[in-house]
């Protein structure tokens, strides 16, 4: 019989499903449902045409899968990004539906993404390929249906632009339909650093855990994008000292520490890290492998693999990215005893703020910023405790204990709602 869903399979898909099935398998889930939880609810293939500026057509690849929707609406981000392909867009989906539901947010798992270099577009066209992709995808999406939001290659401005389409086609003002859009309408303060905070959340409470002071910390980070730059100056205002950060034409390095403001406003600046006052240049492989308290790659997956976990060297890897460690280097890692903070509790605090966003457009009544950090810690040091004590509780790592509590949410949800037809 031919293999089904062949489309979604590269190592990234491969891989969730490989997590799915060892989580699955701790939790003794029912094989029916194992079945039906490793292939998304639905997977939509667009051609996205754009007049680019020299006169010619281009037609770019734009994706779409929402993984599951029994809890309510699905939620993830759209990835502008050159290697972005199916079966990557079908295991991010999958984590999303994970992260959600440990969490306790009502929504489930979705991702999409367009295949394309942003770097290499212009703002016109740039705004044109977003246009055109939000048209292909209108009828999936919607504040009841399924909600953007940014991710690698994408912002605010292009969740505006979502947003906007979005709305023409309706005829008014929708903003519920994307999060992470700019404040002036309908964003939430707090949005555009959530998932940095939610990171720093996450790696104040494995500190304390394991008896280490912040201030007595260091800390390196891959990838100085929205995650990487929010957790890199939210740590050092908690007396974390990062002396590494990078980006993806390399890294800077300063054991002393990095003045992370300085570091923001120089990449702004340059479009570079390269050259910063007082640090030395480093490769991205060797910035995995510094001496370091903690290290979080933010970027994208699959950094982290059996060549180069044995050489890593932090206490505590905190997933930023999604995806970022393999099977083989988890395994490794996890031997060495290196203290995992896994993907879909550690980056959780971006979809967090993003409920609160939805909830409220949906209200039209707005939030201070104090609130919003207050509930979000709430819900991220509640998840955390929650995941270590089901790692504990079974005996299994802590990524083990956090797909288990996320998929068991799922799977009392699919057997409260039954099987239709
Ligand atoms: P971004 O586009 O803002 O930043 C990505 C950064 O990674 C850039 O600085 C880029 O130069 C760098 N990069 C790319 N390739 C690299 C490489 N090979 N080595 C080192 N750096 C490299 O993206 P983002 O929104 O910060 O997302 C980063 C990761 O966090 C992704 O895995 C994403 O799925 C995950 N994430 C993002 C959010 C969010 O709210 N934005 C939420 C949850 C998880």
């Amino acid at each position: 019989m031919q293999k089904p869903f062949n489309e979604f399979q590269t190592p990234t898909y491969r891989m969730a499903v490989a997590q799915f099935e060892e989580a699955a398998e701790h939790l003794k889930l029912d094989p029916n449902l194992r079945e039906r939880f490793k292939t998304p609810q639905r997977s939509l293939v667009v051609s996205v045409p754009v007049r680019m500026d020299h006169g010619g057509v281009h037609v770019f690849q734009g994706y779409r899968v929402q993984h599951d929707s029994s809890l309510g609406p699905s939620k993830g981000g759209i990835r502008f990004h050159p290697e972005v392909n199916l079966g990557e867009i079908a295991a991010l989906a999958m984590w999303m539906t994970w992260k959600c539901a440990l969490v306790g947010l009502p929504y489930g798992g979705a991702k999409g993404g367009v295949n394309c270099n942003p770097k290499e577009l212009s703002q016109n066209e740039l705004q044109r390929l977003t246009r055109r992709y939000t048209s292909e995808i209108v009828l999936w999406i919607g504040p009841d249906r399924d909600i953007p939001a940014p991710d690698v290659g994408t912002n605010e401005q292009i969740m505006g632009w979502m947003m906007d389409t979005y709305s023409q086609q309706k005829g008014f003002a929708v903003p519920g339909v994307v999060t992470g859009k700019p404040i002036v309408i309908g964003g939430s303060k707090g949005r555009e650093e959530a998932t940095g905070r939610g990171v720093v959340y996450t790696v104040l409470e494995a500190l304390e855990h394991l008896n280490i002071s912040p201030a007595q910390s260091t800390a390196v980070i891959q990838g100085f994008g929205n995650v990487g730059t929010n957790a890199a100056r939210l740590l050092q205002k908690r007396e974390v000292k990062v002396i590494s950060v990078s980006d993806s034409k390399g890294g800077i390095y300063n054991p002393k520490g990095l003045n992370i403001e300085q570091v923001i406003q120089y990449k702004a600046l340059h479009q570079t890290l390269e050259g910063f006052p007082n640090s030395e240049r480093i490769k991205n492989e060797e910035l995995l492998t510094l001496d370091c308290t903690v290290l979080i790659p933010s970027a994208l997956s699959e950094q982290i693999t059996g060549l180069n976990a044995k050489n890593i060297r932090c206490k505590v890897l905190a997933e930023g990215a999604n995806g970022p460690t393999t099977l083989e280097a988890d395994h490794i890692l996890t031997d060495k005893g290196v203290f995992i903070i896994p993907d879909i509790l550690a980056n959780a605090g971006g979809v967090t703020v993003s409920y609160f966003e939805w909830i409220q457009d949906l209200q039209n009544y707005f939030w201070n910023e104090k609130e919003i950090n207050k509930k979000l810690h709430e819900i991220i040091s509640t998840a955390f405790h929650q995941v270590l004590a089901c790692a504990t509780a079974n005996k299994v790592s802590i990524r083990m204990g956090a797909l288990m509590q996320g998929i068991d949410k799922i799977a009392k949800a699919h057997i409260a709602r039954g099987l239709y037809p």
